[in-house]
C-alpha cells in the first residue's frame, strides 16, 4: 500500500479473495498451504504486478518475420527513436526558423523525399491507407477510377481496394481480367467521367503463369494523351533494390518516380522500416491540391512519428549506412555465416542454462511479412527447444507471457526460435528466460 496505488491493492486483494472462494466452493480437497496468508500475499503481489506493468510492452521477435504486423511492422532505427525523444517536448514542428513565421510540417520531410525519390513533392499521413485514401478522394471525388481487375486487392485488415475507392466518393471501373489486362482495356474504359488511372501493386499475393501487368509507362502515356492523372499505390515502397538478397519483384519507388506518374502512395513502415506513416510522392500540382483536402488535417501525422520518419530518410542518403541502421534492411541483409552463429551461440546457452530444455541448431527460412515480397523465403537458422514436461503449446506460452513477451513459432511439434528478427541484447533476454524453465 506504500508503493501501489490504493485502487490497485485494493482490487487485487479483492481478486485473490475471489480466486480462493471459488477454489474452496469448487470442493476439491485444497491444501492449507495454498490457500494460507502466505500463499494469498505472493497472489496479490503477481496480481498488483500484472495490473501495473504497461500493457503495450516491448517484445522480442524470434518469429523470423521481419516485418510482424502484431508485434508493430517495422522496428525503427535507434536514431529515429532519438529523433522522436527530441520532439516530445517543444519542437520546431510548424515554425520557419529564418522568418519566424508559421511554417509547414511537411517541411521536414518533403526536400528529402524529393531528394531520394526524384519527385517534385511529397507529403505523409497516418498510414498508406490514409495516403490512397487522400489521394484517390483529392483526384477523383465524384468520378470515375479505372484501375486493372488483378489490382482489386485486399491487404488486410478490412482495407480493401474497391471499398477504399467507394470511400473517396468514386465509382470504380473495373478492366481487363484478373491475370491479363492490356492497354487497350484501360482506353476503350475513358469516358467524359473518368478522373484518375490507378495502378496497385499487388503486394500480398503473386500470380505466376499466364499473366501481365500493362506497363506503367504505358498507362502513364495513355493518361498523358487524355489529360488524366495517374496514381500507383505500391504499399511497401522500397527505396533500395533489394535482389542483391534475393528478393525479387518489389518496385522501387524512384521507377514509378521516372515512369512520370502524377502521384505514388507507400508505407513507412513496411520495406522503408521508419514509423506507421503513409507517404504521397509526386507532382507539385497533385501534392498540393492533396495538402489543401480537408481530409488530410483529419489523417494528419503526429510530431514524434514525423521526427522518426525524416530521421529514417535521412539514413537513405548512404545506403550502406541504412542497410546498417534500419532493423528491417539489417534483418533481411543478414548473412548466413552470421545467422548460423546466433543460432549456435544461442543453443549452446541455452542447452548450459536450461536444465529441462534441450536445444538443437536447425535451417528454416524467415519471412519478410507485413504484406511484403510473399512466397519469397529468406534462409535462416532456427534453434529448436524441446522439453520433457513441457509441449510445445506450453513453451510458447512461458516464453510469451514473460514481462518482455518472447514469440516464436511452432512447427511439426517444435518450438522454434528464429535469430534473424534478434540482437544481442534479445538473446542475452531468452538466455536468461531458460534458466526459470521447469
Ligand atoms: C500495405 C498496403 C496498403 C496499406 O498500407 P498501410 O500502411 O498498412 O495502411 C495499401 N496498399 C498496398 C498496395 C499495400 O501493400
Amino acid at each position: 500500500m506504500e508503493s501501489h496505488p490504493r485502487q490497485v491493492v485494493a482490487a487485487s486483494v479483492r481478486e485473490a479473495v475471489n480466486a480462493v472462494r471459488s477454489l474452496i466452493q469448487s470442493g476439491e480437497d485444497i491444501p492449507i498451504s495454498e490457500i494460507s496468508i502466505d500463499a494469498l500475499y505472493h497472489v496479490i503481489e503477481e496480481y498488483v504486478h500484472h495490473a501495473l506493468r504497461p500493457s503495450l510492452r516491448k517484445a522480442v521477435n524470434a518469429t523470423g518475420i521481419i516485418l510482424h504486423t502484431g508485434l508493430g511492422r517495422a522496428p525503427l532505427a535507434r536514431v529515429a527513436v532519438e529523433a522522436a525523444e527530441a520532439a516530445a517536448g517543444a519542437c520546431m514542428l510548424e515554425i520557419d526558423p529564418e522568418s519566424g513565421k508559421r511554417g509547414s510540417r511537411f517541411a521536414h520531410i518533403e526536400p528529402l523525399l524529393c531528394e531520394l525519390t526524384g519527385a517534385e513533392a511529397a507529403m505523409a499521413v497516418n498510414n498508406n491507407a490514409a495516403a490512397a485514401l487522400l489521394a484517390i478522394n483529392t483526384l477523383a471525388s465524384g468520378k470515375e477510377v479505372i484501375i486493372s481487375r488483378g489490382q482489386l486487392i485486399e491487404i488486410g485488415g478490412s482495407f480493401r481496394i474497391p471499398d477504399v475507392i467507394h470511400r473517396s466518393g468514386c465509382r470504380l471501373v473495373e478492366v481487363g481480367t484478373t491475370n491479363k489486362t492490356h492497354i487497350d482495356d484501360y482506353r476503350g474504359a475513358i469516358t467524359d467521367d473518368t478522373a484518375l488511372i490507378l495502378r496497385v501493386h499487388p503486394s500480398n499475393f503473386r500470380i505466376v503463369g499466364f499473366a501481365e501487368e500493362t506497363p506503367l509507362e504505358e498507362l502513364v502515356a495513355l493518361g498523358r494523351e487524355i489529360g488524366i492523372p495517374v496514381m500507383d499505390d505500391l504499399g511497401s515502397g522500397a527505396l533500395i533494390d533489394l535482389s542483391p538478397w534475393g528478393l525479387m519483384g518489389e518496385p522501387m519507388v524512384q521507377d514509378s518516380v521516372r515512369a512520370g506518374c502524377d502521384v505514388v502512395t507507400f508505407s513507412g513502415d513496411k520495406l522503408l522500416g521508419g514509423p506507421q506513416a503513409g507517404i504521397l510522392i509526386g507532382k507539385q500540382e497533385v501534392i498540393e491540391k492533396c495538402k489543401t483536402n480537408p481530409l488530410a488535417r483529419a489523417l494528419r501525422l503526429d510530431k514524434l512519428i514525423l521526427a522518426a520518419l525524416e530521421a529514417t530518410l535521412r539514413l537513405y542518403r548512404d545506403p550502406e549506412e541504412a542497410a546498417r541502421q534500419i532493423p528491417v534492411l539489417r534483418h533481411i541483409t543478414t548473412g548466413r555465416a552470421e545467422l548460423e552463429d546466433r543460432a549456435k551461440r544461442l543453443a549452446e546457452a541455452i542447452v548450459s542454462e536450461g536444465e529441462n530444455v534441450r536445444a538443437e541448431v536447425a535451417e528454416g527460412v524467415s519471412q519478410t511479412g507485413g504484406g511484403s515480397l510473399p512466397g519469397q523465403d529468406l534462409p535462416t537458422f532456427l534453434v529448436a527447444l524441446r522439453s520433457k514436461s513441457l509441449s510445445a503449446d506450453d513453451l510458447s506460452k512461458r516464453f510469451r507471457t514473460h514481462d518482455v513477451p518472447i514469440l516464436g513459432r511452432i512447427s511439426e511439434g517444435l518450438f522454434l526460435l528464429d535469430v534473424r528478427t534478434t540482437d544481442e541484447d534479445d538473446l542475452r533476454y531468452i538466455i536468461s528466460c531458460v534458466r526459470g524453465l521447469d
